[in-house]
């Protein structure tokens, strides 16, 4: 196993003092949580540990505070989370100092006590070596639960990790092996399919990953720019054309490679960048020089769905078109219900994530047919630029 990190089944947490790190980061209004989700992934390690007899001590940022404000205070999160754990959490005005220590002291086998953001301290996004021993002081071990904030080295994603005994937590854990899964150690053939609106935000992942798996496919917007790379005339298109130069030498570093390139064979073009704008579909040879490209059309589908049968496992992010607006969702839920159902007959291992993935998972109704979604947007990117995650890092046994 390539992927060694220790796991709440390698520490008997029964009476020990549990700092865990998790991904806090609801979606608020008005002081009120509208989307549970984050909570309920976390609720299974934070209810384990619990049950354990463990002191859980929940350490979490909240939004971009510049210092102290209300407005980005942990506690009606804690609130809400308390009715997702069913259990009674604590919360502590501060992270460090007298306020944490008190409420820490105050804790019994198998409470739950959450610590006020750790951003109100300007010292967690510095890992201040200081920050980070006041905090290790609250603890007897850290157990990270929040890859969606491992491609931070932050105190309390990362420093802690040198302070105590570092443990993954089991949201942490289930990413972790889906991530093996998916470009790790995966079954072959693999197929990535990459969508989203530009090249020059997914350069480093695209090269990675053309050395990585066995074929490539490209969508979105960023597709036209290979696109027009290749001499055709993209017409009014999202394009990023000083790009070529860097869309041919991808091409070229996949061929050396042996990884196919998948590109669109034909076109969704539209007059107006708005929903329900009247659309056609035109080969590659015809796309007409006021049109934009803002899906794939029905001969690309077709190929992406081929594509698809011919692999063992599937990565995916970013959309094949300009998925928000009618019709041009198509070309993208087609490919996410085709490869749910591959998934489903046990002929695909399916891995995506990303936030616009997720949420064009979602309007094609199949994120919970897909092997694994992940739900981390920065750090599920870097993962797959293939780039070394810090607060991953820190979790593997040495
Ligand atoms: P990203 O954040 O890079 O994954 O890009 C996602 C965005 O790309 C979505 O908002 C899509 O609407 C947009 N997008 C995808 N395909 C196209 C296209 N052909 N033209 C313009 N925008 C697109």
């Amino acid at each position: 196993m390539a992927n060694k990190f220790r796991t709440l089944d390698d520490v008997d947490v029964k009476g020990k003092r549990v700092l865990l790190r998790v991904d806090l980061n609801v979606p608020m209004e008005n002081g009120r949580v509208t989307d549970a989700t984050r909570l309920e992934r976390v609720a299974p390690t934070i209810t384990e540990i619990s049950d354990k007899g463990g002191k859980v001590i929940l350490l979490a940022h909240f939004g971009r505070p510049k210092g102290r404000d209300a407005k980005e205070s942990l506690k009606p999160v804690a609130e809400a989370l308390s009715k997702v754990v069913k259990k009674p959490v604590a919360f502590a005005d501060d992270c460090i100092g007298e306020p944490a220590a008190t409420a820490v002291a105050a804790l019994k086998d198998g409470d739950i006590l959450c610590l006020e953001n750790t951003r109100f301290h300007k010292e967690e996004e510095k890992n201040d070596p200081a920050f980070v021993a006041e905090l290790a002081k609250l603890g007897d071990i850290w157990v990270n639960d929040a890859f969606s904030a491992a491609h931070r080295a932050h105190a309390s994603t990362e420093g802690l990790g040198h302070k105590l005994p570092a443990y993954a937590g089991r949201t942490m854990q289930a990413e972790l092996d889906a991530l093996e899964k998916a470009l790790g150690s995966p079954t072959k053939p693999v197929i990535a399919i990459i969508g989203g609106a530009k090249v020059s935000t997914k350069i480093d992942l695209l090269e990675n990953l053309v050395s990585k798996v066995d074929a490539l496919v490209i969508g979105g917007g960023m597709a036209n720019t290979f696109l027009h790379a290749q001499g055709v005339a993209v017409g009014k298109s999202l394009a990023e054309k000083d790009l070529a130069p860097t869309a041919l030498r991808i091409m070229e570093k996949a061929e050396a490679a042996n990884c196919a390139i998948i590109l669109p064979v034909d076109a969704t073009v539209a007059y107006h960048f708005a929903a329900n704008a009247p659309s056609h579909a035109y080969g590659l040879d015809a796309i007409p020089a006021d049109g934009m490209i803002l899906d794939v059309g029905p001969q690309s589908i077709a190929r992406v769905h081929a594509a698809i049968d011919d692999a063992a496992t599937l990565v995916w992010n970013g959309p094949l078109g300009a998925f928000e607006m009618q019709p041009f969702d198509r070309g993208t839920v087609a490919a996410a219900k085709h490869a749910a159902e591959r998934t489903k007959a046990k002929k695909l291992i399916s891995i995506a994530g990303g936030g616009d993935t997720v949420a064009a998972l979602n309007q094609a109704h199949v994120a919970g047919q897909f092997t694994y979604v992940s739900t981390a947007g920065g750090a599920f990117l870097e993962w797959m630029e293939g780039k070394p995650l810090p607060g991953v890092e820190v979790l593997r046994t040495k």
